[in-house]
């Protein structure tokens, strides 16, 4: 929804997502003017040199530079440089602000990463505009990197997010040696569910469910992804293996609570979940595959005594 004019306006025009401009330049004169420039419209930040540039974009990145050239120490060159080489800085656009603007000075610009080169005296219509463009850009950049890892249907995370997530937390778990867990959980008789309602009201009955894992999950680093039809996937870093199987019967009942009317389930008379848990504790460096087969092993179980419930197992327990 955010492609379109009215939404991408809004994201650049309203109070509070206003964008954030970072203006860098030695001469407070210059700074001045932009900020009269920008000020109604966006967020506008300072810097009066390059690493004070470098140190804001690193701390808090903002969503567009306008970098002078001519600089003492760092000169403007070396601090583009310096953020198209770090992978938290490198997506912020650059654009070369200054009175040097012979052929050879814009193709270098160009080459250490910015997408424009304005001249000074600025023209406050002509800036105004390209950052306008810029931003625009950017914003439909952002979306397009955060939509690469969203699934379509439910807007929860999708399996490829899931896969990066999971290496990265358990090197982490393994590295401080916390426990971490995994719940892997499908949708009770959900082939019946599609045979009775339809194929629409079983998208809407994941979307439904989706949202009420999401909304169960109680900490910002815990994260539920769709793993493939009716299959869901949760990490819980940091949690150790009884909280985990907590957790799994809070998902559980908070499903069958929902309430939505499942006639051909043997489970109950509402759509229910099965979930495997599969614990981790950390002291030991484990592929994500391993924890993967034995949360499936014990989502195999939970089907198999009869769906609708929670079975799990701490690895390298039994
Ligand atoms: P069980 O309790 O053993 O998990 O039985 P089940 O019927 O849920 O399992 P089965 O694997 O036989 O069927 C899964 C069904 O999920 C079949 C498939 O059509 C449906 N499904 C998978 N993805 C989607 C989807 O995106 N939308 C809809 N509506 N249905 C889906
Ligand atoms: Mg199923
Ligand atoms: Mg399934």
């Amino acid at each position: 929804m955010l492609n379109d004019e009215a939404a991408l306006s809004t994201l650049l025009e309203t109070p509070g997502t206003k964008a954030r401009l970072l203006v860098v330049d030695d001469q407070p004169i210059n700074i001045q003017v932009m900020y009269q420039i920008f000020a109604g419209q966006y967020q506008v930040f300072m810097a009066t040199s390059g690493q004070q540039a470098l140190n804001f974009c690193r701390r808090t990145p903002p969503d567009l530079v306008l970098l002078d050239v001519v600089m003492p120490d760092l000169d403007g060159y070396e601090v583009c440089t310096a953020l198209k080489a770090d992978p938290a800085t490198r997506n912020i656009p650059v654009i070369f602000v200054t009175a040097h603007t012979e052929a050879a000075q814009v193709t270098r610009g160009l080459e250490v990463g910015a997408v424009d080169f304005i001249s000074k005296p600025v023209n406050p219509a002509v800036i105004r505009a390209r950052v306008k463009t810029q931003l625009t850009l950017k914003f439909q950049s952002d979306l397009m990197r955060r939509l690469v890892f969203l699934d379509g249907l439910t807007g929860v995370f999708n399996r490829r997010y899931f896969d990066q997530q999971l290496g990265i937390e358990l090197a982490r778990s393994a590295r401080v040696q916390t426990p971490l867990a995994l719940i892997l959980l499908d949708v009770d008789f959900f082939k019946r569910y599609n045979d009775r309602y339809g194929h629409q009201a079983g998208d809407d009955c994941l979307r439904a469910v989706a949202q009420t894992l999401k909304g169960a999950l109680h900490r910002p680093a815990d994260l539920v992804a769709r793993y493939g039809g009716e299959e869901f996937v949760c990490i819980l870093p940091e949690t150790a293996f009884d909280d985990a199987m907590n957790m799994a019967q809070e998902l559980e009942s908070k499903i069958h609570q929902q309430g939505i009317p499942h006639a051909d389930s043997e489970a109950a008379s509402v759509v229910t979940i099965s979930l495997g848990v599969a614990g981790h504790d950390g002291r030991a460096n484990i592929q994500p595959a391993v924890l993967l087969a034995l949360a499936d092993e014990q989502l195999y179980n939970a089907k198999h005594a009869g769906r609708a419930r929670a079975c799990g197992s701490l690895l390298g327990s039994s």
